[in-house]
């Protein structure tokens, strides 16, 4: 029964929670204006919404983040600069889609942020961290494709990333060869996932089965 749940769309992403699917749903907004597909938020106490951020590092300045078009444009630091200085960050929780640079770390640890979780290891670091504890693995395949389909469509097949994600994570770049760059991109991402959900689910139960040999 379990089983089945997981293997249901709808019923993961009621399951994913506010901080891993709005993540998600602000990297696939990302991907769809040519950016890094990278998203955060902030969440209360009570998993409400703060404050949420995409990465715009590569976003034309001019949009309505203060940091756009900026090197530090980084998807934590977009969310964590709609907040007033004034606030109490220790109760709050920061969620990113990937593993949070050595930047967005400091800031977060700067700004008394009381907790930082995040839904796949960061796949430009060149030894990504260990999985994340109490994210599902088909959201970290979802994070994954989403971020490595972007830097396919900034930078070309062949960039080293992609390259090196081959060997890193080779379940994710099989997916990302097995569907059409524009089944990505849809309006919504529940739209884009829809209809490769099994592809996702499969993606996630071959690479644990690889990390557990
Ligand atoms: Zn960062």
């Amino acid at each position: 029964m379990m089983c089945a749940m997981a293997l249901d769309l709808s019923s993961a992403w009621g399951d994913g929670g506010l901080g891993v699917c709005r993540s998600l749903e602000l990297a696939h907004q990302s991907l769809l204006c040519g950016g890094l597909p990278v998203g955060a938020v902030v969440l209360d106490l009570d998993g409400e919404l703060v404050a949420e951020g995409r990465n715009r590092a590569y976003d034309p300045p001019g949009g309505d983040d203060r940091l756009q078009g900026s090197p530090i444009a980084h998807a934590e630091m977009n969310a964590l600069a709609r907040i007033a200085t004034s606030a109490d960050m220790s109760t709050m929780t920061l969620w990113s889609s990937h593993q949070p640079c050595a930047m967005c770390a400091a800031a977060c640890e700067f700004t008394g942020v009381g907790s930082v979780r995040f839904v796949a290891p960061d796949p430009s670091d060149d030894q990504p961290g260990p999985d994340p504890s109490g994210v599902e693995g088909h959201w970290l395949i979802v994070a994954n494709v989403l971020f490595l389909e972007g830097v396919r469509a900034y930078s070309g097949a062949s960039a080293p990333m992609l390259v090196r994600a081959r060997g890193l994570e080779p379940e994710t770049i099989d997916l990302l060869d097995a569907i059409a760059p524009q089944q990505l991109r849809t309006a919504t991402l529940q739209e884009a996932l829809g209809p490769i959900w099994h592809q996702v689910v499969s993606a996630a139960q071959r690479r644990q089965h690889r990390i557990d040999g």
